[in-house]
């Protein structure tokens, strides 16, 4: 079992020593589960379109990770902007109404699951979670993202995700963000990467890691939307850079094939394959485990079942 982080205690530290160790991430809801679901997303607000269209949904497919074995939801913000919902037609205020739903809608679904299992409230959390999506500037990202972390702050989300950052100045605008609006949620960052070695921006680590460490305000660091099988050794070159807790999210091993338009098989392993990496990743001194694009339920429910020791 991984050791205790040597930080001071923050809830999220909690949280984890709680569970002896470890979490088990759900993924966010994609376009690939929504589409099980009977929901064809193919929008520039992703999963967030259906806190338009079908929120019931959301609250559907969260129920479906906890009862997977999950411990952390993140809600279905991934894409959801206020400039988004704008561009859709939508004002200021009824985008704001949305970002509150989506935090609402994981804690509906918590609470139904609490209810049902009749466990310890501090077993799961929630996550509001926040992309800087694809945006070239640093004065563009802070222009964008303050309200939506005042919105999430506001709803008393238990943690906040910076996640696939691709490169050290988006990370330096979530750390500034986070110091300048004094926020107090427990937040993560994670970059994806593409080589297994460097941030996607082909920066390093070390310079991107550098920078957090120096900030409080983030309590974990860590990979997503990687393949799995860079994972392992990211996470042994993150140990080194950081004491932060340490948390992976890679994604299926599937390979998004452009010119058809189609998912290529991963080349490295399957669900089954998964627990096993799991495993290793903990014990490589991963604390919080969990899927990104394309994995299932299934997927949260084979690392549940290998890292907890016990069926869900
Ligand atoms: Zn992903």
């Amino acid at each position: 079992m991984v050791g205790k982080m040597k930080e001071t205690t923050t809830s999220l530290d909690a949280l984890i020593d709680k569970a002896g160790g470890w979490r088990c991430r759900r993924r966010r809801i994609r376009p690939h589960n929504s589409r099980k679901h009977g929901a064809a997303i193919n929008d520039t607000l992703w999963s967030a379109v259906c806190l338009i269209k079908d929120p019931g949904l959301i609250k559907r497919v969260h129920l479906e990770y906890l009862e997977a074995g999950a411990d952390i939801l993140v809600t279905s913000s991934y894409q959801a902007t206020i400039p988004g919902f704008l561009s859709k037609g939508l004002s200021i205020e009824e985008g704001e109404l949305l970002l509150k739903k989506s935090v609402a809608l994981a804690v509906e679904a918590r609470n139904s699951f609490w209810e049902a299992v009749k466990v310890s409230p501090e077993i799961i959390t929630i996550t509001g979670l926040w992309l800087l999506p694809l945006l070239e500037a640093m004065g563009l990202i802070l222009l964008m993202v303050p309200n939506t972390v005042g919105i999430m702050d506001r709803m008393r989300s238990d943690l906040l995700a910076f996640e696939t950052i691709p490169n050290k100045l988006e990370a330096q605008a979530c750390v500034e963000l986070l110091e300048e609006e004094n926020i107090q949620m427990p937040s993560w960052i994670c970059f994806s990467s593409v080589d297994g070695e460097n941030a996607p921006s082909g920066e390093s680590f070390k310079e991107c890691l550098d920078m957090i460490n120096r900030s409080n305000k983030i309590n974990a660091v860590g990979i997503n939307c990687a393949p799995p099988h860079l994972i392992e050794s990211l996470i042994c070159k993150l140990k080194e850079l950081t004491s932060k807790a340490i948390i992976v999210y890679p994604n299926s091993g599937e390979i998004w094939d452009g010119k058809s338009k189609r998912w290529l098989p991963s080349k490295c392993f399957d669900d089954d394959k998964f627990e096993c990496f799991a495993t290793r990743w903990r014990d490589s001194g991963a604390r919080l485990i969990g899927g990104c694009c394309r994995t299932t339920p299934s997927t949260i429910q084979a690392i549940s079942t290998v890292l907890k020791g016990k069926p869900q």
